[in-house]
């Protein structure tokens, strides 16, 4: 590949969109160009090292038993109309009308259609496990779209539908998917964790993430050291402490006290000189139309995931002001105490209270002193509050440590949710009917290369992991108006090729800063420079990107030279 002759329009001025390190590289390295907001088309090299990460996850798809195919991007609303998620999937989903106005959408994911295959093709014990897998563009309409390839509207997903005759085939195809998945970031050279997850509009019981450790990452995890659980902040398990009151405030009766105006934790907390924790937030939400009463301690974050699956709805709005008006509430000062008709969900740890301000339903005016159950009743009871850094691991008692993560991938156990709305059924070893036992697994491809470079870059670019680069080696002569050094050059660039190194050669009319700065932005594992030295004395320079090393190299032995410190550098990248 020679430089003149492929598109890498190399950029200088970022857009201010571009806020995080794979973002701006990608677009300045010319891999990247933005169409739309969260639509993006890939140039030369960004393709190439897309091909390349899909290589890995197709060689350990395959490896496991997977069988690729093609499902279309453009699906029938109809079966998402029976699987009964054409209204659940909400507005994320692109949705369009063919010319006889019937619906259809750009999927966001393929559980649908892939079931309805199985359910026509499949009738047998025998044909099971089944694992299909694709690698194609996926659609949603993402509400922020952002950070590049990170978030966007349009993004390619590698996913893989498991198909078994019974949970016991269902959980070895899952263990299968989370090896090959560890192998597949591995092989990409990336430093990730595994972590409990939730399985949010998929479904299902069991699910994990593959996060990439990183600093922009939009996940929260809490991890711990001592045995290793790790999950994401919105479904990590928090064991409830106990909090005694000993302030000024006798503990006994509970008594209405004027707030003037203080409607926040924080206001009422710093006037009545009552901490946080010993105060009651209570929030109203909308849960699939009903209005509830959501209580949690004043100190703690509310966890909306958590609160929907507690719940089991669909729709989750925090509701606004004049919904609480029309109950006849006050905004700023509601609480459980003398609140009429509404179900209280609490916090585990709300019960636990010995003393607690809350909202007294009257405008300027707070209890204090109320005692959980004691002065109001609680309907349910459950973990609702996000956990926090330095809390007990709910496993082992250790405390956590908190990171940020991308998330790369996610497997889930899906039992029979999807079979059994779309009637996939098949004839067990007794000839009685059962319904499939499903999982599903997806990569995020477009995701996992934006997340290589947030972990792989320094202030001149990208450091690609040799076993994604879009080429292994540069060549950099330092003038091309030089015949003798461009005869060199494209001599070591036929002997490289030739051995299957996958080679640039940069002819292009620059001066040599111009080259070098565009290698390191670029990222090319090593590079090789011809010069003075070369012609003087038959060496060249190679430098390796990772870590800045040069070295004066024979010419005769660079090609050798190059082969081993490739092959050196894939080492557990195989
Ligand atoms: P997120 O929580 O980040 O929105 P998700 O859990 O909705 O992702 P999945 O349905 O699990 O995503 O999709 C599988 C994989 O596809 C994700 O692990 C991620 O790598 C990738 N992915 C999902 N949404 C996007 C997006 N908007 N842009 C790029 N990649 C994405
Ligand atoms: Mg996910």
């Amino acid at each position: 590949m020679r430089a003149t002759e492929i598109l890498i329009p190399t950029m200088k001025e970022l857009p201010s969109e571009a806020e995080i390190p794979s973002h701006q590289l990608l677009l300045k390295s010319g891999m990247i160009r933005r169409v739309a907001a969260g639509i993006y088309t890939y140039l030369p090299l960004g393709l190439r090292v897309i091909k390349k990460i899909e290589k890995i996850v197709r060689e350990e798809m395959d490896k496991e038993g997977g069988q690729e195919l093609l499902l279309p991007i453009i699906q029938p609303g109809d079966i998402w109309e029976e699987s009964g998620r054409w209204e659940v999937y909400g507005e994320e989903m692109f949705k369009l009308n063919d010319r006889h106005d019937r619906g259809f959408c750009l999927g966001p994911t393929h559980e649908e259609i892939v079931t309805v295959l199985v359910r026509s093709e499949i009738s047998s014990y025998k044909q099971m496990p089944l694992l299909l897998y694709q690698i194609q563009n996926k659609y949603r309409d993402e509400k922020r779209p952002r950070f590049g390839l990170m978030r966007s509207r349009e993004f390619i997903m590698k996913d893989l539908y498991s198909f078994d005759q019974d949970i016991e085939g269902m959980e070895e195809s899952y263990e299968k998917m989370y090896k090959a998945y560890s192998n597949i970031f591995r092989r990409c050279g990336l430093e990730y964790t595994v972590v409990d997850a939730d399985s949010g509009a998929i479904g299902g019981a069991v699910s994990h993430e593959f996060m990439v450790l990183a600093d922009t990452g939009e996940a929260e995890i809490v991890y711990c050291d001592e045995c290793g659980y790790a999950a994401n902040t919105e479904i990590a398990e928090c064991s409830p402490s106990v909090v005694e009151y000993s302030g000024k405030f006798h503990k006994s009766e509970k008594d209405l006290v004027s707030t003037p105006g203080l409607k926040s934790i924080e206001e009422v907390s710093e006037y009545l000189e009552i901490p946080p924790q010993h105060m009651i937030k209570s929030l109203l939400y909308e849960a699939d139309g009903e209005l509830i009463c959501v209580l949690i301690r004043g100190d703690r974050q509310i966890n909306e995931i958590k609160l929907q699956n507690a719940l089991d709805c669909v729709d989750l709005w925090l509701a606004p002001d004049e919904i609480i008006k029309r109950q006849n509430l006050i905004v700023g000062f509601v609480g459980p105490a003398n609140l009429k008709g509404l179900r209280i969900i609490a916090d585990r740890e709300v019960s636990l209270m010995d003393f607690a301000v809350v909202g007294a339903n009257k405008p300027d005016y707070h209890y204090i002193g109320v005692v959980p159950r004691r002065d109001f009743e609680i309907n349910e009871e459950y973990d609702l509050r996000t956990i926090e850094e330095d809390e007990a691991c709910p496993t082992c008692g250790s405390t956590l440590n908190k990171t940020r993560g991308i998330e790369v991938g996610q497997v889930f156990q899906l039992g029979t949710n999807y079979s059994e709305a779309l009637n996939a059924v098949f004839t067990d070893e007794n000839g009685k009917n059962q319904n499939i036992q499903m999982g599903c697994y997806g990569i995020g491809i477009s995701r996992t290369m934006a997340s290589a470079i947030e972990q792989n870059h320094d202030e001149n670019g990208i450091i690609w992991p040799i076993s994604i680069a879009p080429l292994h080696v540069v060549i950099i002569p330092v003038s091309s108006r030089d015949t003798e050094m461009m005869d060199i050059a494209e001599n070591l660039y036929q002997e490289l090729s030739e051995k299957g190194i996958e080679v640039m050669l940069d002819d292009r009319d620059e001066s040599a800063g111009v080259k070098f700065k565009d290698a390191d932005l670029i990222g090319y594992p090593f590079k090789i420079v011809i010069g003075k030295r070369t012609l003087k004395n038959k060496t060249v320079d190679v430098g390796n990107r990772k870590d800045s090393q040069e070295a004066a190299v024979e010419l005769d032995k660079v090609c050798h030279y190059i082969g081993s410190l490739i092959d050196s550098e894939m080492g557990d990248l195989k």
